[in-house]
């Protein structure tokens, strides 16, 4: 069993004020591999008043220089020790280590980013606006605010929510996914040695007790959460009691607009990795093909091939592409989608089945003769299938591809210029790619449109998110 640790809050670790505890699984296995503190109210209560103390006393008064040289002690300790979060992270989420890795990689330099970006926060200079007065316009931070992860990236999560704030001048309370909570404990532990009791919070439980409990407190003043857009709605209404912000990064169902000029073996080879990296648990995960009639078969063809020759296994071997997903429920779930699909007339080219009868282990799958409005069209499946639909003009696909009630990530495949710039205008999407597909470095927004819910993770936008102006008038 791995360490047992309980709540962070006020740079101590306690267990839950009724004692309660939780099973943590590994998917790829279904054993248990640890046990986490379910939260109570009163632990929720603990934790805001914690970081609200904090705030007021220590870290309202650092400087940024400071803030700044803590989250880069905080990204060297997690770096000197990734090995660990890599592990950790392989076992409660069933990603092969290399991906684990990777992502650790990734969220390390998005701290060291936060770090650099909030030496000079931007914004409108110090002038005389009104004649006699001096206006003095400041950004300021928050106060406390709440980050509630989902379980398909943890830790990296976990990143995007709390050192932004901290950059800007918040504090945080965390509470990671139930499923997933291993590495942002760990996380905490390093935690304690870098910034002062009550700046950095970490509570584990349900969604119900702890996310909408920190939805609710009145000291919180904004709740960043990233998960399904229904969850999305219900923590807008629950942040609406208090008037939070809410910062709201939720499902997708991205759509990939090939047309016949389209390098396909460029597409397919890119969508080895987008469509079924963290075995299609992913928010930007390309999903819909949507395809002009004169590739349609080539489309459908290479994309099977590709599809039968991901190599799925387990997350500790060496060679494995993709692992297991996140439980043996949700991957059920996820061939319930393909069942329904076939029942309404699909055909599945290649997958559709679990594989071995222990551990949350499926086919990448390809979808094809779907009808648009159907379920495993227009739903996020959050698993490793795909679907492919043909059309044969330019404004049928690109109708198609907004025809959905998400609006993160879409791409566009062609070589024709004029054509690729009138696409990228009309698809109503937060990213749209052009004979590429997203990364999501620290420096560019993301976040998304319409049910994908509203707010920029990552770049100078999120900083400003986490920030309020306040206008100070001095006459003189
Ligand atoms: P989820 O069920 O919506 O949960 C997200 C977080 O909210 C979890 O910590 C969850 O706690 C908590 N929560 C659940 N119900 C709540 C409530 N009523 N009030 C307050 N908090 C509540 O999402 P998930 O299944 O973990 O993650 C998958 C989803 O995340 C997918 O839809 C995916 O597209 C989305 N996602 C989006 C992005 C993006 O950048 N747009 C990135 C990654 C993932 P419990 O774990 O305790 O239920």
């Amino acid at each position: 069993m791995e360490k047992y640790r309980g709540l962070f809050i006020n740079g101590q670790w306690k267990d839950a004020s009724d004692g309660k505890k939780g099973k943590v699984i590994n998917p790829a296995t279904e054993e248990v591999i640890a046990e986490y503190a379910i939260a109570t109210e009163e632990d929720v209560d603990l934790a805001v008043q914690a970081a609200q103390k904090a705030y007021d006393e220590v870290w309202s008064d650092t400087t940024p220089g400071e803030r700044a040289a803590m989250l880069y002690k905080m990204a060297n300790l997690i770096e000197e020790n990734i090995d660990e979060f890599t592990r950790l992270e392989a076992l409660n989420c069933g990603k092969p280590l290399s991906r684990a890795k990777g992502e650790h990689q990734y969220s390390i330099d998005c701290i060291r980013y936060y770090a650099g970006i909030c030496r000079n926060p931007e914004g409108k200079s110090t002038q005389e606006y009104m004649r006699g007065i001096t206006t003095s316009i400041r950004r300021e931070p928050l106060g406390v605010t709440a980050g509630l992860c989902p379980w398909n990236y943890p830790l990296m999560m976990f990143v995007w929510k709390a050192f932004v704030s901290l950059a800007a001048g918040n504090t945080v309370v965390i509470k990671p996914a139930s499923i997933t909570p291993l590495t942002a404990l760990y996380l905490a532990e390093l935690a304690a040695d870098v910034f002062p009791p009550g700046v950095l919070n970490v509570v584990t439980g349900s969604g119900s007790v702890v996310g909408e409990g920190l939805c609710k407190h009145p000291l919180v003043k904004m709740v960043s959460m990233t998960g399904s857009s229904e969850t999305g709605r219900r923590i807008a209404e629950l942040c609406s009691g208090t008037l939070k912000h809410a910062h709201l990064e939720l499902g997708g169902k991205a759509p990939n607009v090939v047309f016949n000029d389209a390098i396909v073996d460029e597409l397919v080879a890119t969508m080895r990795e987008h469509s079924f990296k963290n075995c299609g648990q992913d928010c930007g995960q390309a999903c819909r093909f949507i395809v002009q009639s004169g590739v349609y078969d080539e489309v459908v063809q290479k994309m099977t091939e590709m599809a039968k020759a991901v190599k799925i296994g387990d997350p500790f071997a060496p060679d494995t592409e993709q692992g297991a997903l996140i439980t043996v429920a949700h991957m059920k779930e996820v061939q319930e989608y393909v069942e329904r699909a076939v029942k309404e007339g699909a055909v599945i080219e290649t997958g559709g089945k679990r594989i071995g009868d222990k551990g949350a282990f499926f086919e990448p799958t390809v979808i094809t003769n779907v009808d648009q409005k159907s379920e495993i069209v227009q739903h996020e499946v959050f698993g490793p299938v795909v679907t492919i639909q043909k059309f044969e003009t330019e404004e049928e696909g690109l109708a198609m591809a907004n025809d959905c009630m998400y609006g993160l990530a879409a791409s566009v495949w062609t070589m024709d210029a004029k054509r690729s710039l009138r696409m990228a205008r009309k698809l109503h999407f937060g990213t749209v790619c052009v004979n590429t597909y997203s990364g999501a470095p620290a420096e560019l927004p993301w976040g998304g449109f319409n049910q994908s819910g509203y707010g920029k993770d990552m770049s100078g936008y999120a900083f400003e998110e986490y920030t309020q102006i306040k206008c100070v008038d001095m006459a003189f």
